[in-house]
């Protein structure tokens, strides 16, 4: 665990000395991502400091909801403006990934200001491209770990409002799967009890965040389990394919697949599971292991990606059909990480 006590001078200095303070998560933004951009915001602005919020691209409807949401910008919606804040921005905070490349469009820009640069961070190997770099593997969200440099910078004086509150509740459920995997622990429950002593409506909030599907999203996972599910016990392994035939007949819209590459590991005896995408031109891909098989390594040996032990994606410059032949080809490969397993 990385003793956070050693950067709350540097960043409470960073804080104080800045006027525009820019606050940017990643692209495709999840629940953890704009869970701590907002904590953050709402810390920042009791403070009355002034900040902005940007995202590479859009928010999803299940985080649409959230106090402080219509104010971050979307970089591909409003170039000029975001580019405008960029260029305005002393201190530019990144949060909740570790390679620039997720700043999508906006990378070319955010990398050539000279604002000072933060990142904060939870995933493994973050690569080093900002003046000040916040990263705690052992964090089960960057909402945990806002949420303790937070207390950290704020001393004997406890910091809580409604809005932050529920912000990092956001980020803590949905990095967690709601309590079903990462790296939560006893102080991440500790955090929680104290979010709920504060008043934060659970209920509300979990049904907001989770009920949240049309009608097709529900049959497309049926059709993706009955149909497009391939179970390979010897190799403790399953897989989802979705083509692009299959999501438009079920008027896919974004996000509409998230969790679907979870649903395999519930099957006994399975522990590592993969859910194939069609792109246009390309396929993307997302693993999720349980136990010790590195996902994230195979994501990056195989398909130019990353992510963290037991969840992580990439993708596959071609055809689905050679997607999942090269797949089956390097799974082959790896199997032996698997006999430990059960
Ligand atoms: P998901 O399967 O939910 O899209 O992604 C799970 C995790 O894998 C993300 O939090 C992210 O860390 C990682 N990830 C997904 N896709 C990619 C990718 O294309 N490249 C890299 N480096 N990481 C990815
Ligand atoms: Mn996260």
């Amino acid at each position: 665990m990385a003793d956070l006590s050693k950067y709350t001078k540097e960043l409470s200095n960073l804080f104080s000395s800045s006027e525009n303070i820019l606050l940017i998560s990643h692209i495709n933004p999840d629940g953890d991502a704009i869970g701590s951009q907002l904590a953050l915001y709402h810390f920042l602005t009791a403070k009355r400091t002034k900040v902005s919020m940007m995202t590479p691209n859009y928010l999803q409807d299940f985080l649409k909801w959230m106090p402080g949401a219509d104010l971050i910008d979307i970089y591909i919606r409003d170039r000029k403006k975001c580019r405008k804040l960029i260029g305005q921005a002393d201190l530019i905070v990144l949060l909740d990934f570790n390679h620039s490349n997720r700043l999508g469009e906006s990378e070319e820009y955010v990398i050539a200001s000279q604002a000072r640069k933060v990142l904060i961070d939870h995933h493994l190997d973050p690569e080093n491209f900002t003046d000040l770099m916040i990263s705690d593997t052992s964090k089960c969200s960057t909402a945990e770990l806002v949420h303790e440099l937070v207390c950290n910078m704020n001393g004997d004086e406890h910091f809580s409002s409604k809005p932050y509150s529920e912000a990092l509740y956001v980020g803590i459920i949905t990095d967690t799967g709601n309590f079903e995997h990462g790296s939560y622990s006893s102080r991440t429950f500790r955090i929680v009890a104290d979010l709920i002593d504060s008043g934060i409506e659970k209920e509300k909030i979990l049904d907001l965040v989770y009920n949240n599907f049309s009608s097709d999203r529900l049959r497309l996972q049926g059709y993706a389990l009955n149909r497009r599910m391939v179970v390979m016990p010897d190799y403790k392994t399953a897989y989802i394919f979705l083509t692009r035939e299959d999501l438009k007949e079920y008027s896919h819209v974004k996000g509409d697949t998230e969790g679907f590459v979870n649903l395999p590991l519930s099957i006994k005896g399975i522990y590592f599971s993969a859910l194939f995408i069609e792109k246009d031109g390309f396929i993307k891909l997302s693993f999720r292991s349980k136990g010790q098989f590195p996902s994230n390594e195979f994501a990056s040996l195989y398909f130019s990606g990353g992510g963290h032990l037991n969840a992580s994606g990439g993708e596959y410059p071609d055809t689905l059909e050679k997607a999942i032949d090269y797949f089956l080809k390097v799974l082959k490969e790896n199997v032996w990480r698997f006999e430990d397993a059960d």
